[in-house]
């Protein structure tokens, strides 16, 4: 489907590709790589496209990594959710939330059925990003964790991995809102923290796993010494 909506934005009249363009506007596109859908595309501005690159990351790496329970978790949500599901990227919002679900698709491309979408159904939600980023997902967890990776690259690469999963567990939050729109805001937030949890830990775990077997001064604070 990736290849069939690339084509689709590729074919559209030239007047409209330049006008896009000369917005600023710009897709990415990522698919969960064990799942035929949905098919993630990332609306966002040239200035924010390393930040639409997190996004992709998460559903293209980082949901992989993810343990069995976090997959099972959402693998009824996902299976029933939107076949084609749109981001819009925004760095804040003005009510200060996270993330919201559109009823109104407002991305022009997507908000007419089209044959490249191979009938399946389109959602949109946006995401603010350095809500995201500022956000404490699960404060106690958070930093105890930090406490152990001391400074340096692994410092480094566990905040990006932190990061992106807390864009993949809105992503998450929103698409089960989108489903189950009867569903209390507790029961859906429980779930995403839970996914968010589990997939952090998991995480954790294989390095602390992969590090034991090398000699890294930045993880000298890991276990018992
Ligand atoms: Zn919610």
């Amino acid at each position: 489907m990736a290849v069939a909506v690339e084509s689709y934005l590729a074919a559209r009249p030239r007047w409209i590709r330049w006008h896009e363009w000369l917005r600023g506007r710009r897709y990415t596109l990522a698919s969960f790589p064990d799942r035929s859908r949905p098919l993630v595309i990332v609306a966002h501005s040239f200035r924010d496209a390393a930040r639409g690159r997190q996004i992709a990351l998460a559903v293209e790496q980082d949901w992989m990594a993810a343990p069995a329970r976090c997959h099972e978790a959402y693998e009824e949500i996902l299976r029933r959710g939107p076949g084609i599901i749109i981001i819009q990227l925004r760095r804040k919002n003005i009510c200060g939330c996270l993330g919201h679900r559109h009823l109104v698709m407002k991305e022009a491309p997507f908000a007419e059925p089209h044959d490249a979408f191979g009938g399946a159904q389109v959602g949109e939600m946006d995401i603010a990003y350095e809500r995201v980023e500022g956000w404490l997902a699960s404060p106690l967890m958070d930093t105890a964790l930090d406490t152990q990776f001391m400074a340096g690259s692994r410092l480094q690469e566990f905040h990006a991995r932190q990061l992106r999963l807390r864009l993949l567990s809105v992503l998450l939050h929103e698409t089960h809102h989108m489903v189950f729109s009867q569903e209390q805001e507790d029961t859906v937030r429980e779930r995403s923290l839970g996914f968010y949890r589990d997939a952090l830990a998991n995480y954790v775990e294989n390095a602390r796993a992969t590090l034991s077997l090398t000699i890294d001064r930045s993880f000298s604070r890991f276990g018992r010494d």
